[in-house]
């Protein structure tokens, strides 16, 4: 046999289970393969810090390569892997090698979703996900004055917000009726637009993107609703899909993201996926999620490296998030989408509040701005009152 474990992906997740495997004593082989040439990183300061301050990618690792050689866990950077057998637990690398394993984790994550619109692959379009994406997009950005964002979501208005920063001017295009209506409520929706527009950002709601055209050097965007408008750049920020393709093709059971179960385990033997790739049963929501947040990458990895070495506990989280916008941070505990009441406490015009969303009076989720108690306080009642489930 060939390495005891293979690790598909070199992001965030892959990064915690093989720090956990060694932690928590598995004295085998780690090989971790990745497509990106670069050390583990952390990506939210993409969108953030990295976005504005620049800097070189070993700034984002998330360990030093001595760290790797010493735990002895091999890294395979710059490769994908193109083919798995899961029965034989075998991948075929693209550069043709071919390995075995004792145990495959898929740590695959999320891509930028592709959209099918005229001229989103023209030069001065981007799309952000990865420390190569930023390499090219900030260039373009430094000579920009006029920046159109694509999508609402919060990756698109903390690129809003570092753009505002610097003086540029910047369109949001979002098809929803209120902008992170995936993330968060109608209040706090309601909040960081008002934000945005006060800092002078053209936020346009109900408008879907139709063309990208080029017009003597200057990108010409088109939406379903408002006049065509002239920028110099375009970043496409309208979600990730999941990278569960390859998964699929070996025949995993797949549904928007990898099947697993409680203990991160996939539809064969000793297969594993984790983080952003990964769809779980949680008990305390009633449903499977697909979550894209760095605390679930990390705690569903350990959960994974526990299982593995043979002493599991089930994994159901509150999920846990952030965003940076400005000087307002917000974070999010729990999943509010399926809510019935929402309660705003504080008064939102202090920018310190947050807001409460119950499902049949239990706490489901909470919101909060520039209030780290609010938060913290929320997230463990939200572990309480939806411990056994939320529905
Ligand atoms: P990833 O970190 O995406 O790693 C997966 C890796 O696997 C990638 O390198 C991918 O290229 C590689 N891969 C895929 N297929 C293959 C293959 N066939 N062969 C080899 N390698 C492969 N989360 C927060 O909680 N707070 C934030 O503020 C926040 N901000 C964010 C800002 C941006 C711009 C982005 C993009 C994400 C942000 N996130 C944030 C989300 C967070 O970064 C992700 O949830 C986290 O990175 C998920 O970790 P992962 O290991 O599952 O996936």
């Amino acid at each position: 046999m060939g390495e005891d474990v293979v690790i598909i992906g070199a992001g965030q997740a892959a990064a915690q289970v093989a720090a956990s495997l060694r932690q928590g004593g598995l004295h085998g082989s780690i090989l971790m393969i990745g497509d990106e040439p670069h050390l583990p990183y952390q990506r939210p300061p993409l969108s953030k810090k990295f976005l504005i301050e620049g800097g070189a990618p070993e700034s984002l690792a998330l360990r030093a390569q001595s760290f790797w050689r010493d735990q002895d866990v091999r890294l395979v950077l710059g490769t994908s892997v193109g083919s798995v057998d899961v029965r034989q637990r075998r991948v075929l690398l693209h550069d043709g090698r071919e390995i075995c394993c004792g145990t495959l984790v898929f740590a695959t994550g999320t891509r930028a979703r592709a959209l099918p619109v005229p001229g989103v692959d023209l030069p001065g379009v981007f799309s952000l996900r990865r420390i190569d994406d930023v390499r090219r997009l900030r260039p373009a950005l430094d000579s920009a004055r006029r920046v159109a964002i694509v999508g609402g979501g919060y990756i698109g208005l903390e690129v809003a917000a570092a753009m505002r920063s610097e003086g540029r001017e910047v369109t949001v295009i979002e098809t929803e009726a209120r902008v992170m209506k995936r993330v968060t409520g109608a209040d706090m929706s309601a909040f960081f637009e008002a934000k945005h527009r006060v800092r002078g950002v053209d936020i346009r709601l109900g408008a879907r993107l139709t063309a990208i055209e080029e017009r003597s050097g200057t990108l010409v965007v088109h939406a379903s609703t408002g006049e065509p408008h002239a920028v110099d750049v375009v970043l496409v920020a309208t979600g990730a899909r999941a990278n569960d393709e390859l998964a699929a093709a070996a025949g995993l059971a797949c549904e928007d993201g990898i099947l697993v179960d409680e203990f991160a385990r996939a539809s064969a033997p000793l297969v594993y996926a984790i983080g952003d790739c990964a769809r779980f049963p949680s008990r305390r929501y009633g449903r499977r999620l697909r979550l894209e947040c760095v605390q679930h990458a990390i705690d569903q990895a350990k959960a994974a490296a526990a299982a593995i070495l043979g002493a599991g506990e089930p994994y159901d989280p509150v999920p846990w998030f952030w965003s940076d916008q400005y000087d307002l941070k917000l974070q999010i505990a729990g999943i509010m989408d399926d809510h019935d009441s929402a309660e705003v406490n504080g008064d939102p015009a202090t920018a310190a509040f947050s807001v409460e969303y119950r499902r049949a009076g239990r706490l489901i989720a909470v919101d909060a701005v520039n209030n780290a108690r609010a938060y913290m306080l929320g997230r463990r009642r939200i572990a309480e009152e939806t411990g056994d489930g939320a529905r």
